[in-house]
């Protein structure tokens, strides 16, 4: 029955079929296969095993097709001979590697950190790493992605602290790193993942003698009345960089409670900057929650790509903070959302050394700025005429300034005429001509309806044609002028408006000393 069950002609089609063979037996078919799996085995004389040669051992006809399908390949005892080999040899390279990363990243002495001399960044950095279960009894600092707790706001701002202090050398990769952290050429660790590899402190002795030795000296030094006098000037950049992400967290979770998924750029990231000339923590909290939800009724009644109204998020947060801003609102501070944990750098640096009982209310730019403020009223309209045409003159890539005669408007006041030269890496320069008008307006801000009238006289000046109108000045614009501008703007045509409020005028006076006092601004 065996032998009937396996003959094959030359082309390998069996020569007999089950039920032929189980009625010659008078057994059913079920019976033949049981009996012939009990009572040989059956290997291949064709194909064969493309390692040893031998036949395959066969189950059934089915399991014979099969085999017969496929080219060269392996029996089972090669393939399990062939993967202990690659295991073999994959822990052979592992124990190369490991000794190689055990040379190369020894644990030596080198100087020892005086926390007083780092920077507030790097000191901050690295008491948070040292935080929080973020050592191991032996002085080995845990790897980023091993950690319970956030180092930072954001994964990205974190690992970029860890890389700055890592190319520092006030930090070093620990020897027993796992060696597919690394990126190999030959034997040569040439590329590393920051996120994977365990640190420790650059110092003399063991590395938890270097650890117990920095957390000593810094708490003698973390509250800030024991600052050393470099931090305080450092405070209000690192300040920033924390809260920036700290907003541009916030501002990709509540858009992902949406579930719209958000990647953050640059422009991201000059917006929320931009908030923070004006606004709190918790104030921007407010704009990012809304801004947020706005993108999400976007995406809903529109109908628009997810991506595109993730991305509207970055602009609503712009125009509002904008708006905010120019009419004066006042901004109701949010609290940061409970899903949101606070980063052991955040509570290092907010409560831990500046004690705040409220650090979101905290914005050491804000009143950095207050003493900037300019006394606008110390200007007459003339001399706010002057102050302009003064500062487009020292403007970088500005050109050919120039007054203009008003004769016959009502207020005989004066423009400024600029060209305005831009550059760019591929298409060259380009240039536009640029019109500044001067309203020295203290008691009221600007309205829609003088933007669009301004608008409308301009075209006194069309030759050359006006590119660009520039509205500057010592006050404020009214909600409706800043959305009158942003319709205005978005049909694209002549000339395109820019304003220059009050705030925007004191940030580009702020590295103009000269001028602010030529025109006794403080
Ligand atoms: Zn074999």
């Amino acid at each position: 029955m065996c032998k009937l069950y396996w003959s094959t002609d030359d082309s390998g089609a069996f020569l007999y079929t089950v039920k032929a063979i189980a009625e010659r037996y008078s057994v059913t078919s079920n019976e033949v296969t049981k009996s012939v799996t009990a009572s040989c085995r059956a290997y291949t004389i064709e194909p064969v095993c493309s390692t040893c040669g031998n036949g395959f051992r066969i189950s059934s006809r089915s399991h014979f097709t099969e085999l017969r399908r496929y080219q060269a390949r392996s029996c089972a005892e090669c393939a399990a001979a062939v993967k202990a080999e690659a295991d073999r040899e994959a822990r052979r390279i592992a124990d190369v590697r490991r000794l190689i990363l055990q040379e190369r990243f020894a644990v030596i002495a080198g100087d020892q950190l005086v926390v007083a001399d780092l920077t507030l960044r790097s000191a901050m950095t690295i008491a948070a790493l040292l935080r929080d279960d973020g050592c191991t009894s032996d002085g080995v600092i845990t790897p980023m992605r091993n950690r319970v707790e956030n180092l930072a706001p954001t994964s990205e701002f974190g690992l970029e602290l860890v890389r700055d202090a890592w190319r520092a050398g006030l930090i070093n990769i620990h020897p027993s790193a796992p060696h597919d952290a690394f990126g190999w050429k030959d034997d040569t660790p040439n590329t590393v993942t920051l996120e994977l590899v365990p640190f420790f402190l650059r110092g003399t002795g063991l590395p938890d003698e270097r650890l117990t030795d920095f957390m000593t000296q810094f708490e003698l030094l973390v509250e800030v009345k024991s600052w050393p006098s470099s931090w305080h000037d450092e405070l209000a950049p690192v300040w920033m960089e924390i809260a920036i992400a700290e907003a541009t967290a916030s501002l990709v979770f509540y858009l992902r409670q949406h579930k719209l998924e958000f990647s953050p750029g640059e422009g991201t990231r000059a917006t929320i900057a931009k908030g923070f000339e004006w606004f709190t923590l918790g104030q921007m909290f407010n704009f990012i929650w809304r801004s947020a939800k706005e993108a999400a009724a976007y995406y809903s009644r529109e109908r628009v790509p997810k991506n595109q109204a993730a991305n509207s998020a970055v602009t609503r947060l712009r125009n509002s903070i904008e708006r905010a801003y120019a009419e004066g609102w006042e901004v109701k501070p949010y609290r940061r959302d409970t899903r949101l944990g606070v980063s052991t750098l955040s509570q290092l640096l907010f409560t831990r050394s500046l004690r705040l009982s409220d650090p979101l209310a905290y914005n050491p730019i804000l009143s950095y700025r207050t003493p900037l403020k300019l006394r606008w009223d110390a200007l007459t309209d003339e001399s706010f005429e002057r102050l302009i045409f003064r500062l487009a003159s020292e403007a970088e890539g500005y050109t050919d300034v120039d007054w203009l005669m008003k004769t016959n408007a009502p207020d005989h006041g004066r423009d400024v005429a600029a060209t305005r030269v831009r550059h760019d890496t591929l298409s060259g320069y380009t240039h536009e001509r640029i019109i500044i008008q001067c309203k020295h307006w203290l008691s009221r801000s600007i309205a829609d309806n003088d933007v669009s009238k301004e608008v409308t006289s301009v075209d006194h000046w069309n030759n050359p044609p006006v590119d660009v109108l520039a509205i500057a000045t010592s006050g404020k614009f009214t909600a409706n002028a800043v959305s009158w501008v942003e319709r205005h703007n978005a049909k694209g045509i002549r000339p395109r408006v820019e304003m220059w409020n009050d705030a925007k005028l004191e940030t580009l006076l702020a590295s103009k000393p000269q001028l602010i006092l030529d025109f006794e601004l403080r």
